[in-house]
């Protein structure tokens, strides 16, 4: 008999997931608490790499999709410190896909909906609670009301996952604060922070705190303002006046970037599940991306989100009888991938945030004989604007 797929969370990770499935043979249905597609903002820009997030699109018939849309040129990156001093420049090779080339979120998640049959994705459906059926399967009662059963159950449903207590008892920890601007249409209205950031990113990095940019395909830049957690509460950085202060003696060229933003700054505290989270396998029922392994935001939520994603497919398509089976194979090579990931994103993000912080950064990016070249390490710095 054909198992009744439900997703519940149509982010990066719950599309790619339907998408491959479908690859696949598989239908799913995807359960999305949002109520249409540009219901809200997407944010900034991911670069997506070889061997996770770029493998999952190919997995998904996407490859050529995402060379056409995405930008190499985004990988650019430069490093500041606080007195406008340029630390590190970097620029790709022209055209080249062959490192970690740079999407807009909203351009990569517009291309997995637009991938998916109309009716994969139910709007405005917010999952409430998933109760085990008697004769296995679970039981889906949403916010607005309706219910739905399903045979195997995914939560997608991003850091405040509501699937995932069904399976592990976790408490969030809190990993750093951070605060974000908009600004549209740079190159008419900010020439000069245009050129100051360029094509991709720029960090200006300070003693345990940093301000950094991206530029996006649409024209806008993306700023944002990181420090460490529990530094100050995340609700005194809602205005532009708290950033400017706490940047106080900054290069006026970098804090222009505080200055020109529109409307005012949208704090967030980021929080992170243990590194070695794990759970004891239940019957028909499973975790992926956020859900299954918050992290430090340090440029691997997504791309690890896209492969979870991949591997949960092909391991469900390979044995669609014995969805148990697959779903066990499934999170005993998800715990072993994501356990030294967790923890470099943990170690990274305390770099990042450090009072040697631009030391340590230049020392990252600078080759060593034996290491990857700073190319290939841009995304692992890459979250954040
Ligand atoms: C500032 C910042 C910058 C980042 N930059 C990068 C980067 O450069 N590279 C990178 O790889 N990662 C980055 N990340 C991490 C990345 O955003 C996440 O890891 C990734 O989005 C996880 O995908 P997901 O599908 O698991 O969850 P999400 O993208 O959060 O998607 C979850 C979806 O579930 C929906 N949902 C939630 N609850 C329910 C519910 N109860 N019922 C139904 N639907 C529900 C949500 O509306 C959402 O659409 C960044 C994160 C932050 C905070």
């Amino acid at each position: 008999m054909t198992k009744r797929m439900a997703i519940a969370g149509g982010g990066l990770g719950g599309l790619t997931l339907a998408r491959i499935l479908r690859q696949h043979g598989v239908d799913a249905v995807v359960y999305e608490r949002e109520a249409n597609r540009s219901a809200r903002s997407q944010g900034g820009m991911l670069d997506l790499h070889p061997e996770s997030g770029q493998h999952a699109l190919a997995e998904a018939g996407l490859e050529s999709r995402f060379q056409s849309q995405a930008r190499p040129e985004g990988e650019e990156h430069r490093i500041l410190d606080p007195a406008g001093r340029m630390l590190i420049h970097h620029v790709p090779k022209p055209g080249s896909f062959s490192g970690r080339p740079e999407i807009d979120r909203t351009v990569l998640r517009d291309m997995l909906l637009d991938s998916l049959p109309a009716d994969t994705v139910v709007w405005g459906r917010r999952l409430s609670t998933a109760a085990p059926r008697p004769g296995g399967g679970w039981h889906l009662t949403f916010h607005d009301g309706h219910r739905a059963d399903c045979d195997v159950l995914v939560g997608a449903d991003g850091a405040r996952s509501v699937v995932r207590p069904l399976l592990a008892d976790v408490e969030l920890s809190y990993v750093s604060t951070h605060a974000s601007l908009s600004i549209a249409d740079v190159d008419r209205r900010h020439p000069e922070l245009a050129e100051l950031v360029g094509p991709g990113n720029l960090w200006c990095v300070g003693v345990n705190q940093l301000l950094a940019a991206q530029r996006l395909g649409d024209g806008s830049l993306r700023v944002g303002a990181s420090l460490r957690a529990g530094d100050r509460p995340a609700d005194t950085l809602a205005s532009k006046r708290a950033l400017l202060e706490m940047f106080d003696g900054w290069d006026p060229r970098v804090t222009a970037l505080i200055e020109a933003g529109d409307g005012v700054p949208i704090p967030r505290r980021n929080e992170a599940t243990p590194v070695d989270m794990r759970w004891e396998t239940r019957p028909g029922i499973t975790l992926i991306g956020d859900a299954a392994h918050l992290m430090a935001p340090v440029g691997e939520g997504a791309n690890q989100a896209m492969l979870d994603a991949a591997e949960l497919a092909a391991s469900l398509a390979a044995d669609p009888a014995d969805p148990d089976a697959a779903i066990r194979a499934y999170e005993e090579a998800m715990f072993a991938r994501i356990h030294p990931i967790a923890e470099m994103s943990t170690r990274i993000q305390a770099m990042m945030l450090s009072d040697t912080a631009a030391e340590d950064l230049v020392r990252f990016f600078t080759p060593r004989s034996a290491e990857p070249a700073p190319a290939d390490r841009s995304g692992d710095v890459g979250a954040s604007a």
